[in-house]
Protein backbone atom coordinates (compact mmCIF):
# COMPACT_ATOMS: atom_id res chain seq x y z
CA UNK A 1 0.00 0.00 0.00
CA UNK A 2 1.29 3.27 -1.16
CA UNK A 3 1.38 5.98 1.54
CA UNK A 4 2.46 9.52 0.81
CA UNK A 5 1.12 11.20 4.06
CA UNK A 6 3.47 13.96 5.64
CA UNK A 7 4.25 14.41 2.20
CA UNK A 8 4.24 17.96 0.16
CA UNK A 9 3.91 17.50 -3.66
CA UNK A 10 4.66 19.88 -6.27
CA UNK A 11 2.70 19.25 -9.89
CA UNK A 12 3.29 21.29 -13.42
CA UNK A 13 0.66 21.77 -15.48
CA UNK A 14 -1.83 20.04 -12.80
CA UNK A 15 -5.06 21.98 -13.74
CA UNK A 16 -6.00 19.97 -16.59
CA UNK A 17 -5.59 16.04 -18.25
CA UNK A 18 -2.71 13.84 -16.83
CA UNK A 19 -1.09 17.01 -14.33
CA UNK A 20 -4.69 17.27 -12.76
CA UNK A 21 -5.33 13.49 -12.25
CA UNK A 22 -1.47 13.19 -10.87
CA UNK A 23 -2.32 15.65 -8.65
CA UNK A 24 -5.81 14.09 -7.20
CA UNK A 25 -4.22 10.59 -6.95
CA UNK A 26 -1.02 12.04 -5.05
CA UNK A 27 -3.69 13.84 -2.83
CA UNK A 28 -5.58 10.41 -2.38
CA UNK A 29 -2.90 8.77 -1.38
CA UNK A 30 -2.21 11.11 1.55
CA UNK A 31 -0.07 13.90 0.05
CA UNK A 32 -0.46 18.02 0.41
CA UNK A 33 -0.12 19.22 -3.00
CA UNK A 34 0.92 22.72 -4.86
CA UNK A 35 -1.59 22.21 -8.49
CA UNK A 36 0.46 24.58 -10.57
CA UNK A 37 -0.94 25.77 -13.50
CA UNK A 38 -0.32 28.56 -16.57
CA UNK A 39 -3.57 30.39 -17.70
CA UNK A 40 -6.38 27.89 -15.92
CA UNK A 41 -6.48 29.22 -12.95
CA UNK A 42 -10.31 28.42 -12.19
CA UNK A 43 -9.68 24.51 -13.23
CA UNK A 44 -6.58 24.86 -11.04
CA UNK A 45 -8.69 25.91 -8.19
CA UNK A 46 -11.29 23.10 -8.80
CA UNK A 47 -8.21 20.76 -8.25
CA UNK A 48 -7.79 22.61 -5.26
CA UNK A 49 -10.96 22.18 -3.37
CA UNK A 50 -11.13 18.47 -4.75
CA UNK A 51 -8.23 17.79 -2.67
CA UNK A 52 -9.19 19.89 0.23
CA UNK A 53 -12.35 18.21 0.50
CA UNK A 54 -9.94 14.65 0.54
CA UNK A 55 -9.10 16.19 4.20
CA UNK A 56 -5.36 17.34 2.64
CA UNK A 57 -3.70 20.69 1.64
CA UNK A 58 -3.84 22.43 -1.31
CA UNK A 59 -2.57 25.90 -3.01
CA UNK A 60 -3.03 26.62 -6.84
CA UNK A 61 0.05 28.39 -7.92
CA UNK A 62 0.49 30.33 -11.04
CA UNK A 63 3.94 29.79 -12.66
CA UNK A 64 5.05 30.11 -16.41
CA UNK A 65 7.74 27.17 -16.17
CA UNK A 66 9.61 28.59 -18.92
CA UNK A 67 10.21 31.68 -16.39
CA UNK A 68 13.00 30.76 -14.52
CA UNK A 69 11.72 33.58 -11.39
CA UNK A 70 8.45 32.86 -12.00
CA UNK A 71 9.74 29.07 -11.28
CA UNK A 72 11.43 30.39 -8.09
CA UNK A 73 8.94 32.02 -6.83
CA UNK A 74 6.62 28.86 -7.43
CA UNK A 75 8.97 26.83 -5.71
CA UNK A 76 9.58 29.34 -2.17
CA UNK A 77 5.09 29.73 -1.91
CA UNK A 78 4.99 25.77 -1.95
CA UNK A 79 7.97 25.70 0.85
CA UNK A 80 6.54 28.49 2.59
CA UNK A 81 2.52 27.42 2.63
CA UNK A 82 2.56 23.96 2.92
CA UNK A 83 5.76 23.81 4.90
CA UNK A 84 8.07 21.52 2.70
CA UNK A 85 8.44 19.78 -0.46
CA UNK A 86 9.23 16.08 -0.73
CA UNK A 87 7.63 15.07 -4.94
CA UNK A 88 7.79 17.02 -7.93
CA UNK A 89 6.24 15.83 -10.28
CA UNK A 90 7.29 18.17 -14.14
CA UNK A 91 4.16 17.34 -16.14
CA UNK A 92 3.26 20.81 -18.08
CA UNK A 93 3.77 20.09 -21.40
CA UNK A 94 2.62 21.25 -24.77
CA UNK A 95 3.09 20.53 -28.59
CA UNK A 96 3.08 22.29 -31.79
CA UNK A 97 3.51 19.70 -34.18
CA UNK A 98 4.61 19.89 -37.85
CA UNK A 99 6.26 18.58 -40.47
CA UNK A 100 10.08 19.73 -40.38
CA UNK A 101 9.67 21.48 -43.91
CA UNK A 102 6.62 23.88 -42.11
CA UNK A 103 7.78 24.20 -38.73
CA UNK A 104 8.55 27.36 -37.32
CA UNK A 105 11.30 28.24 -35.13
CA UNK A 106 9.16 29.74 -32.78
CA UNK A 107 7.13 26.60 -32.62
CA UNK A 108 10.31 24.35 -32.20
CA UNK A 109 11.61 27.21 -29.30
CA UNK A 110 8.11 27.07 -27.36
CA UNK A 111 7.81 23.15 -26.86
CA UNK A 112 11.51 22.80 -26.35
CA UNK A 113 11.12 25.64 -23.64
CA UNK A 114 7.84 24.26 -21.76
CA UNK A 115 8.45 20.83 -21.91
CA UNK A 116 12.58 20.32 -21.52
CA UNK A 117 13.93 24.14 -20.05
CA UNK A 118 10.96 24.23 -17.72
CA UNK A 119 11.74 20.93 -15.96
CA UNK A 120 15.13 22.08 -15.58
CA UNK A 121 14.28 25.25 -14.14
CA UNK A 122 12.04 23.41 -11.74
CA UNK A 123 14.14 20.66 -10.66
CA UNK A 124 17.20 23.04 -10.27
CA UNK A 125 15.19 25.38 -8.07
CA UNK A 126 13.48 22.28 -5.85
CA UNK A 127 16.65 20.39 -5.62
CA UNK A 128 18.10 22.84 -2.66
CA UNK A 129 14.86 21.74 -0.27
CA UNK A 130 15.30 18.09 -1.33
CA UNK A 131 19.19 18.13 -0.67
CA UNK A 132 18.51 19.99 2.79
CA UNK A 133 16.02 16.85 3.35
CA UNK A 134 18.05 14.58 2.40
CA UNK A 135 15.13 13.26 1.03
CA UNK A 136 13.86 14.02 -2.92
CA UNK A 137 11.30 12.38 -5.23
CA UNK A 138 11.72 13.45 -8.60
CA UNK A 139 9.32 12.09 -11.55
CA UNK A 140 9.37 13.40 -15.07
CA UNK A 141 6.55 13.20 -17.86
CA UNK A 142 8.40 12.04 -20.82
CA UNK A 143 6.32 10.83 -23.78
CA UNK A 144 6.66 7.67 -25.99
CA UNK A 145 7.75 10.06 -29.08
CA UNK A 146 11.11 10.38 -26.95
CA UNK A 147 11.86 6.88 -27.04
CA UNK A 148 11.08 6.25 -30.49
CA UNK A 149 10.39 9.48 -32.53
CA UNK A 150 7.68 10.56 -34.12
CA UNK A 151 6.85 11.90 -38.05
CA UNK A 152 5.33 15.78 -37.46
CA UNK A 153 6.61 15.94 -34.01
CA UNK A 154 10.22 16.82 -33.96
CA UNK A 155 10.00 19.45 -31.38
CA UNK A 156 7.89 16.98 -29.32
CA UNK A 157 10.23 14.39 -29.35
CA UNK A 158 13.63 16.22 -29.15
CA UNK A 159 12.20 17.97 -25.92
CA UNK A 160 11.04 14.82 -24.20
CA UNK A 161 14.25 12.67 -25.66
CA UNK A 162 16.13 15.59 -23.78
CA UNK A 163 13.79 14.82 -20.37
CA UNK A 164 15.26 11.37 -20.29
CA UNK A 165 18.44 12.74 -20.39
CA UNK A 166 17.90 15.34 -17.94
CA UNK A 167 15.97 12.39 -15.97
CA UNK A 168 19.08 10.49 -16.01
CA UNK A 169 21.64 12.50 -15.26
CA UNK A 170 19.41 13.79 -11.88
CA UNK A 171 19.25 10.88 -10.86
CA UNK A 172 23.33 10.64 -10.69
CA UNK A 173 24.38 13.95 -9.79
CA UNK A 174 21.42 13.91 -6.48
CA UNK A 175 21.66 10.16 -5.86
CA UNK A 176 24.27 10.45 -3.28
CA UNK A 177 21.71 12.81 -1.13
CA UNK A 178 18.48 10.24 -1.45
CA UNK A 179 16.94 11.85 -3.92
CA UNK A 180 15.20 9.82 -7.09
CA UNK A 181 15.22 10.91 -10.67
CA UNK A 182 12.82 8.88 -12.91
CA UNK A 183 10.51 9.39 -15.83
CA UNK A 184 7.31 8.10 -17.16
CA UNK A 185 6.68 7.69 -21.06
CA UNK A 186 2.68 7.59 -21.73
CA UNK A 187 1.41 6.43 -25.09
CA UNK A 188 -1.68 8.33 -26.18
CA UNK A 189 -3.90 9.33 -23.81
CA UNK A 190 -6.78 11.29 -24.72
CA UNK A 191 -6.32 15.02 -23.14
CA UNK A 192 -6.73 18.34 -24.23
CA UNK A 193 -3.30 17.70 -25.80
CA UNK A 194 -4.44 14.90 -28.13
CA UNK A 195 -7.89 16.21 -29.14
CA UNK A 196 -7.36 17.25 -32.37
CA UNK A 197 -5.47 14.13 -33.84
CA UNK A 198 -6.81 12.55 -37.15
CA UNK A 199 -9.26 9.32 -36.89
CA UNK A 200 -6.43 7.90 -38.86
CA UNK A 201 -3.92 7.62 -36.15
CA UNK A 202 -6.42 6.82 -33.05
CA UNK A 203 -6.95 3.76 -35.05
CA UNK A 204 -3.53 2.65 -35.95
CA UNK A 205 -2.57 3.50 -32.14
CA UNK A 206 -5.17 1.28 -31.00
CA UNK A 207 -4.09 -1.51 -33.46
CA UNK A 208 -0.06 -1.03 -31.85
CA UNK A 209 -1.60 -1.56 -28.27
CA UNK A 210 -1.68 -4.77 -27.04
CA UNK A 211 -3.86 -4.38 -24.44
CA UNK A 212 -6.47 -3.13 -26.79
CA UNK A 213 -7.50 0.27 -25.90
CA UNK A 214 -6.44 3.49 -24.89
CA UNK A 215 -4.74 5.02 -21.11
CA UNK A 216 -6.07 6.98 -18.78
CA UNK A 217 -4.84 10.05 -17.14
CA UNK A 218 -5.35 7.62 -14.11
CA UNK A 219 -2.99 5.15 -15.44
CA UNK A 220 -0.21 7.42 -15.85
CA UNK A 221 -1.37 9.02 -11.98
CA UNK A 222 -0.80 5.26 -11.04
CA UNK A 223 2.91 4.82 -11.88
CA UNK A 224 4.10 8.51 -10.70
CA UNK A 225 2.65 7.63 -7.56
CA UNK A 226 4.61 4.84 -7.18
CA UNK A 227 7.84 6.61 -8.23
CA UNK A 228 7.17 9.48 -5.76
CA UNK A 229 6.79 6.65 -2.99
CA UNK A 230 9.08 4.96 -0.42
CA UNK A 231 7.99 1.53 -2.47
CA UNK A 232 10.47 3.26 -5.20
CA UNK A 233 13.29 4.17 -2.78
CA UNK A 234 15.36 1.90 -4.59
CA UNK A 235 14.66 2.56 -8.04
CA UNK A 236 16.21 5.88 -10.07
CA UNK A 237 16.63 7.08 -13.55
CA UNK A 238 14.73 4.90 -15.23
CA UNK A 239 11.76 5.01 -17.93
CA UNK A 240 8.61 3.77 -17.18
CA UNK A 241 6.58 3.36 -20.15
CA UNK A 242 3.05 3.59 -19.47
CA UNK A 243 1.32 2.59 -23.18
CA UNK A 244 -0.44 -0.24 -23.12
CA UNK A 245 2.49 -2.26 -24.96
CA UNK A 246 1.97 -0.40 -27.12
CA UNK A 247 5.06 -0.94 -30.44
CA UNK A 248 5.40 2.34 -31.30
P1 LIG B 1 -3.01 19.05 -21.41
O1 LIG B 1 -4.32 18.39 -21.09
O2 LIG B 1 -2.91 19.93 -22.60
O3 LIG B 1 -2.54 19.86 -20.10
C1 LIG B 1 -1.34 20.60 -20.14
C2 LIG B 1 -1.07 21.20 -18.78
O4 LIG B 1 0.21 21.87 -18.85
C3 LIG B 1 -2.09 22.23 -18.36
O5 LIG B 1 -2.30 22.12 -16.98
C4 LIG B 1 -1.41 23.57 -18.69
O6 LIG B 1 -1.81 24.65 -17.84
C5 LIG B 1 0.04 23.21 -18.40
N1 LIG B 1 1.01 24.10 -19.07
C6 LIG B 1 1.19 24.29 -20.40
N2 LIG B 1 2.17 25.20 -20.61
C7 LIG B 1 2.62 25.58 -19.38
C8 LIG B 1 3.61 26.49 -18.91
N3 LIG B 1 4.36 27.21 -19.76
N4 LIG B 1 3.78 26.63 -17.57
C9 LIG B 1 3.04 25.91 -16.69
N5 LIG B 1 2.09 25.04 -17.08
C10 LIG B 1 1.88 24.87 -18.39
O7 LIG B 1 -1.86 17.93 -21.59
P2 LIG B 1 -1.77 16.42 -21.10
O8 LIG B 1 -2.15 15.53 -22.20
O9 LIG B 1 -2.38 16.26 -19.75
O10 LIG B 1 -0.16 16.28 -20.97
C11 LIG B 1 0.53 16.38 -19.74
C12 LIG B 1 1.95 15.90 -19.95
O11 LIG B 1 1.93 14.54 -20.41
C13 LIG B 1 2.72 16.69 -21.01
O12 LIG B 1 4.06 16.84 -20.61
C14 LIG B 1 2.63 15.79 -22.24
O13 LIG B 1 3.68 16.01 -23.13
C15 LIG B 1 2.70 14.43 -21.59
N6 LIG B 1 2.17 13.34 -22.44
C16 LIG B 1 0.88 13.33 -22.83
C17 LIG B 1 0.40 12.31 -23.63
C18 LIG B 1 -1.02 12.22 -24.09
O14 LIG B 1 -1.32 11.34 -24.93
N7 LIG B 1 -1.92 13.05 -23.62
C19 LIG B 1 1.28 11.28 -24.04
C20 LIG B 1 2.60 11.33 -23.62
C21 LIG B 1 3.04 12.36 -22.82
P3 LIG B 1 -3.11 25.60 -18.22
O15 LIG B 1 -4.32 24.72 -17.98
O16 LIG B 1 -3.03 26.71 -17.24
O17 LIG B 1 -2.95 25.99 -19.64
Amino acid sequence: MIDLSNRVALVTGASRGIGRAIALQLAELGADVAVNYHANEAAAQEVVEQIRRMGRQAIAVQADVRDEKAVQAMIKRTIGELGDLHILVNNAGLTRDNVMMRMKEEDWDIVLDTNLKGAFFCIKAAQRQMIRNRYGRIVNITSVAGISGNAGQANYASSKAGLIGLTKSVAKELGSRNITCNAVAPGYIPTDLTANLPESFLEQALKLTPLGRFGTAEDVAKAVAFLASDAAAFITGQVLRVDGGMIF
